[in-house]
């Protein structure tokens, strides 16, 4: 058995214990950053940028100074439209470490794949109990490919049941690199015709479309497909995704997952406008009627998942 690289780092932005989601029981999801797509429905906008980001929270500032101080880069101004210059800013966290209201967040640190080993060795006992184990998610896992790649051997060896959150939107290299050591892939279809793709996420979907034979080949997938009004909520949209997953390797289940938006916000934290604002949630029927039509192609669907 290949030996595993325990002091290899990563760029980890959030560990989740006890989802009941993204997965079989219970389980924990480690946070990868870095993302080639820039999804305009994104709740994680935080996890696009492989380095780490500042997120300000205007309610809990003090306008006490520190930060403006602290920042080597003058990046902080009051002047600012948005407070930090993302520009001028390197994520170096010092304006974090000096804030006392705790108005500055840093999203994103390196850690070995010993460190976050250890995070989830405390659950490792509801992992069994629970059929659970592990999620990696992001960001695309598959952007940091060495680090996922080590954190997943560790785990198998740990005996843990493993899935993965991706795009797919990796080369054949990186997919036959990380995949074999992921039990449960759950593989995000968004869209077929490439030119809506691009324009609501930053990406053509070619790549993804490439990669998703090799990857239901490798393991278990199951395909899930974010339902966003306006992008791809109508029935031509979802027949041909569900087309589309039947020429996949042992693709039996599609999750469907409804608009929401929780991550909004955050978009705000990161000094973004957020692009979807007049978008309404799609109603419970609706979503009825999109799973009657991934059904009537054979399928096991689920909404949400
Ligand atoms: S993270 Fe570093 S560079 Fe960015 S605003 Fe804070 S102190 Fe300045
Ligand atoms: S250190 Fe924190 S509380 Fe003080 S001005 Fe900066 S963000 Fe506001």
């Amino acid at each position: 058995m290949e030996s595993i690289n325990y002091s290899m780092t990563g760029t980890v932005f959030d560990i989740q214990r006890f989802s009941l989601h993204d997965g079989p029981g219970i389980r924990t999801i480690v946070f990868l950053k870095g993302c080639p797509l820039s999804c305009q429905w994104c709740s994680n906008p935080e996890s696009q940028k492989i380095t780490p980001v500042i997120m300000y929270r205007k309610d809990e500032c003090l306008h006490c100074g520190r930060c403006i101080e602290a920042c080597k880069r003058g990046a902080i101004s009051v002047d600012n439209e948005t407070f930090v210059d993302r520009d001028k800013c390197i994520g170096c966290g010092e304006c974090a470490n000096v804030c006392p209201a705790g108005a500055l967040v840093l999203k994103g640190k390196k850690m070995t794949v010993q460190q976050v080993v250890n995070e989830l060795k405390k659950d490792a006992t509801t992992y069994r109990r629970s059929g659970g184990g592990i999620t990696l998610s992001g960001g695309e896992p598959l952007v940091q490919h060495g680090f996922s790649k080590e954190l997943l051997a560790a785990c198998k060896a740990q005996g843990w049941s493993t899935a993965m959150e991706t795009t797919g939107c990796a080369s054949e290299q990186v997919i036959n690199e990380v995949i074999p050591y992921v039990d449960l892939v759950l593989l995000d279809i968004k869209n077929i015709n490439s030119e809506m793709h691009k324009k609501y996420t930053g990406v053509g979907n070619e790549l993804i479309l490439k990669s998703a034979p090799l990857i239901s080949q490798i393991s278990e997938t199951v395909v899930r497909v974010p339902v966003i009004p306006g992008f791809n909520h109508t029935e031509e949209a979802i027949t041909a995704i569900a087309e589309y997953a039947k020429m996949l390797m042992g693709v039996r289940t599609i999750h469907l997952l409804p608009y929401h938006t929780f991550g909004e916000n955050k978009y705000d934290l990161l000094g973004r406008d957020y692009q979807l604002q007049e978008i309404k949630p799609l109603s419970p029927e609706d979503m009825e009627q999109y799973k009657q039509i991934v059904e009537n192609q054979g399928f096991r669907c689920v909404i949400g998942g």
